[in-house]
């Protein structure tokens, strides 16, 4: 019998947990650790932001949905990780100790580092989370007039929902806008094409902004924020009276002394997704070390293939799964604005772009139906 663990109960670990036990059945132990016994749908955040969802919407007991597939959940958090004892050591409050395992699997999500950038807590919003995102939208429906400022801090790997943010406060304040009471401003990092891991979709995404009277700025490495502006190091400054903005990525610090990740904290894996220089160890979704925007259906297949390889290996085969790393995403703008993008960072060749409303309308229903799939 095999014993594995997985780290984390968001979209990697969730879809390792079924995908193990429907590979495996129930003469192997399968373990899943998370603080949070809530699984959150992240991309329906924005629409939670504009009351066009209720949080019983979006999440569900993980607990209960884990149980169902014979997969043992555990809520804590895992503060360090003996490779040689093959044990992970977890701290909550039900469970304090070590768990050992046989195979190893890491998907802990992304850290949010929102001390890389002074001021940020005290004076900006964000979207990460339920009650984050619920917090934004009340400053929202109470807002009259001013500039809104909505945007990415440097090595914030998201920006779907900032362009959806955007889009959602253009349809909000269509008038407020035309009449010049309420300016809406996009802040990027860099340029549009490092935003978006080398797609070339600016024009169209920015005749789109255009179009809705949003304003866009690129090169915008914003450093620090008051309570009235945002500072960049490369000099600018930006009034804001609202502020939304995704914080830098991390990964895991407590991963650090293993060897095991990059100068960020993100796990280095292989095409098969095994952990370089970890025993049976896979590592799947915002936690691993690749370039370009962090997305849900990158954990996915990551997931596929982590465990694909780890039941190949149980059955005494070779891990042969491969992971190829490809965008692929909606960004609706709730009408015919909005986008489909999907682009091979290695290989142009599959690059796709399509423009139109079918494309919110597909991604709200795959949103629907995923959630009642795994909900
Ligand atoms: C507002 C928003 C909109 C988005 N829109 C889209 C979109 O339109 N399309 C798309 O593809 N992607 C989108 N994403 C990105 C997508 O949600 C992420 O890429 C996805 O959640 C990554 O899955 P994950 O399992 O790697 O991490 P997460 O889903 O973040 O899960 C990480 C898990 O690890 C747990 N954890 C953390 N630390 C520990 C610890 N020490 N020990 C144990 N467990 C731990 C967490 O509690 C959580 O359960 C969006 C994200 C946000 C926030």
């Amino acid at each position: 019998m095999a014993n594995v663990l997985i780290l984390g109960g968001g979209f990697g670990g969730l879809i390792a947990a079924e995908r193990l036990s429907a590979a495996l059945g129930s003469s192997h132990q399968i373990t899943l650790v998370s603080p949070n016994q809530d699984f959150t749908f992240y991309p329906s955040l924005v629409r939670l932001a504009f009351d066009e969802c209720e949080p019983d919407d979006i999440t569900f007991d993980l607990r209960t949905k884990l149980n169902d597939t014979r997969v043992h959940f555990v809520r804590g958090e895992m503060t360090a990780i003996n490779p040689r004892a093959m044990k992970a050591t977890v701290a909550g409050d039900e469970f304090r100790g070590e768990i050992g395992y046989d195979y190893l699997v890491i998907a802990l999500g992304r850290r949010l580092a929102t001390e890389k950038v002074t001021g940020f807590f005290e004076h900006a919003h964000h979207l990460l989370g339920v009650r984050a995102a619920r917090k934004f939208g009340e400053a929202v429906n109470s807002f009259r007039e001013g500039d809104i400022v909505v945007g990415m801090c440097p090595d914030a790997q998201l920006p779907v929902p900032v362009c959806e943010t955007a889009f959602a406060l253009a349809r909000k304040f269509e008038s407020e806008i035309h009449d010049g009471d309420i300016r809406v401003k996009v802040v990027f990092p860099g340029p549009l094409e490092s935003v978006f891991g080398g797609a070339t979709l600016h024009k169209e995404l920015e005749s789109s902004f255009r179009h809705r009277g949003i304003k866009v700025l690129y090169d915008v490495p914003i450093s620090k924020i008051t309570e009235t502006e945002i500072l960049s190091s490369a000099g600018h400054a930006i009034k804001h009276d609202l502020l939304m903005l995704v914080p830098p990525f991390r990964g895991n610090a407590a991963l650090a002394p293993l060897g095991i990740t990059d100068d960020m904290d993100f796990v280095l894996v292989d095409k098969t997704m095994r952990v370089a220089g970890l025993e049976n160890a896979y590592a799947v979704g915002d936690i691993t070390s690749f370039e370009g925007p962090k997305l849900a259906h990158m954990a996915v297949r990551q997931a596929d293939v982590a465990t694909a390889n780890i039941a190949n290996e149980i059955a005494g085969r070779k891990a042969t799964e491969e992971y190829y790393h490809e965008i692929a995403m909606v960004i609706d703008a709730g009408g015919s604005d909005s986008i489909y993008l999907r682009y091979g960072i290695t290989d142009e060749t599959l690059y796709g772009l399509r423009r139109g409303r079918i494309w919110g309308l597909a991604k709200s229903t795959h949103d629907r139906i995923w959630q009642a799939r795994h909900g």
